[in-house]
């Protein structure tokens, strides 16, 4: 069962019922805000009861601070003093954070041996009075607004309706819409930023055996000609895709190839169509085509290239599109369309079976475009994005096509770390000057585990394809670790 993340998370149990233990399970260090650690920095230790007063105001100092920057937030304390917690339960709300409270459900009686064993154990009758006081607590939680968790003495958490775990152990009901074609299905690995020294081609290789390696669905590379501000410097080394892709067709034998998005500005369309059908043979049928409108003037103006106005360079795209389409098509007959008049289209070698043209950008005309010419579309992952990919599934459907027959794809730029202390250290490494929950949240920060669950929540909304471009990938082992992620589209 996976907590709102980040939260306000109260504790509330007695003394020796297992409230740090839990914490420290699943929280770092620095997310649990203990009164009894505080009392062991500003008094004798743990138990020192005269510390108690200044401990909790340097208590209600951090979680002010903490809450204050939306930081996930663990208040270890008896958490029966419905003053404090009521206060708490506001400030979180004032920032929009959830308030869960989770309640140790531990039996009087280990409460009572786990205390006895301590150095310094809290005397029995101030025990008794606590677990009074737990229970009375737990009583009024509900009606105080918490999301309640109660935890079991063995750390299974057992959630109010009764499940243990459930949310994990299943996945949600995956809503049954394959793509005819499945090549695509699943999470592509999108490269964007490439080292400066040493062998280009080997890393290039052990990137893709890790792909492979990870179940991972394909490899897609950015069309551009100077690297974009977003992901680099303007010096970093941006290969040539198509034929960094032919040298990747020769060291993969799973993986489908493509781009994402190669701007119709950069080259004829018809040109683009030779080396995907180019590439579509050398792979035995594994490549696909992003397509979009290009958006960044600087590089057209720095190699000689046209940049239309917006209007003209989505017209262009759907000639482009229309273009390929043709060219790709059995035969060598003339195509005579409606923005498109060949006279002939005689284009060999063959693409083996169909190339997916998957087409970038969320402007509304993009995805009308998207929608009758293309076999699929891309948009962020984020909510404007998804919204975005709603309406492109309903204007496929008005355009006479089945919805499932197409590719939503979306493109996520998670943050993946080994466990909860590897995630934040690469939020710190990464976040440069955003506020580390903004950035955090901005890229899902998380376990691999975790992103699963994400990706199958969209698999859910109707996502076929997730090309992933996680915060920071250096190497291959970074690649691998996206091993779990290569399930979550089914
Ligand atoms: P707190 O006083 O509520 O913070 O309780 P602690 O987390 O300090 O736990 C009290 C004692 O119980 C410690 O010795 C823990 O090691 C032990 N303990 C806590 N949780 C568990 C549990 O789930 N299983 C077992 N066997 N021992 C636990
Ligand atoms: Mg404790």
């Amino acid at each position: 069962m996976s907590l709102p993340d980040p939260a306000l998370v109260v504790l509330v149990g007695a003394s020796g019922s297992g409230k740090s233990t839990w914490a420290a399970s699943r929280y770092r260090v620095a997310e649990v805000v203990s009164s009894d650690a505080l009392r062991a920095v500003v008094g004798s230790g743990e138990h020192d009861l005269d510390a108690s007063t200044d401990a909790f105001a340097l208590l209600e100092q951090v979680v002010a601070a903490r809450l204050g920057r939306r930081l996930t937030t663990v208040i270890d304390t008896l958490g029966t003093d419905a003053t404090r917690r009521r206060a708490w339960r506001d400030a979180a709300r004032a920032v929009g954070l959830p308030t869960v409270a989770v309640a140790l459900d531990t039996p009087a009686g280990v409460c009572r041996s786990r205390n006895a064993a301590r150095d310094r154990p809290v005397p029995a009758r101030v025990l008794t009075s606590q677990l009074a006081s737990v229970a009375a607590t737990v009583d009024l939680l509900e009606a105080e607004g918490w999301q309640v968790v109660r935890v079991a003495p063995d750390h299974e958490l057992i959630e109010p309706g009764g499940g243990v775990d459930a949310a994990a152990a299943t996945p949600g009901q995956r809503s049954t819409s394959p793509v005819e074609s499945t090549s695509l299905r699943g999470v592509v690995l999108q490269l964007s930023r490439f080292p400066a020294e040493g062998d280009l081609l080997a890393w290039l290789r052990e990137m893709a055996a890790a792909a492979e390696e990870a179940g991972l669905a394909g490899l897609a590379l950015m069309d551009h000609l100077i690297q974009i501000p977003q992901v680099g410097r303007a010096w970093d080394p941006i290969p040539e895709p198509w034929v960094t892709l032919g040298a990747l067709a020769a060291s993969t034998t799973r993986l489908q190839l493509g781009t994402l998005v190669t701007p119709v500005t950069f080259r004829a369309p018809g040109v683009t169509a030779k080396a995907a059908a180019t590439l579509s043979a050398l792979t035995g049928g594994r490549a696909f085509v992003g397509v979009g409108a290009g958006w960044w003037e600087r590089e057209h103006a720095a190699y000689g290239l046209g940049f239309p106005s917006a209007r003209a360079r989505l017209d262009a795209l759907e000639v482009g599109i229309e273009t390929m389409k043709a060219l790709w098509a059995p035969g060598t007959k003339p195509y005579a369309g409606q923005r498109v008049s060949l006279p002939e289209t005689t284009s060999y070698p063959r693409p083996v079976g169909e190339i997916p043209v998957i087409v970038g950008g969320g402007g509304d005309r993009t995805l009308r475009i998207a929608a009758r010419l293309g076999d699929g579309c891309n948009v962020p992952s984020d909510e404007v994005g998804l919204a975005k990919m709603v309406r492109y599934l309903a204007l496929v459907g008005q355009a006479g096509r089945d919805p499932r027959s197409v590719h939503a794809t979306v493109l996520d730029l998670p943050l993946v770390g080994r466990d909860r202390d590897d995630v934040w250290a690469r939020v710190e490494r990464h976040r440069g000057r955003a506020a580390a929950a903004t950035f955090a949240a901005r890229h899902h920060a998380g376990t691999a585990t975790e992103h699963a669950t994400r990706l199958a929540g969209l698999a859910d909304l109707g996502v076929t394809t997730a090309f992933v471009a996680p915060v920071g990938l250096d190497g291959p082992d970074d690649v691998r670790a996206l091993a779990p992620l290569a399930t979550a589209f089914g």
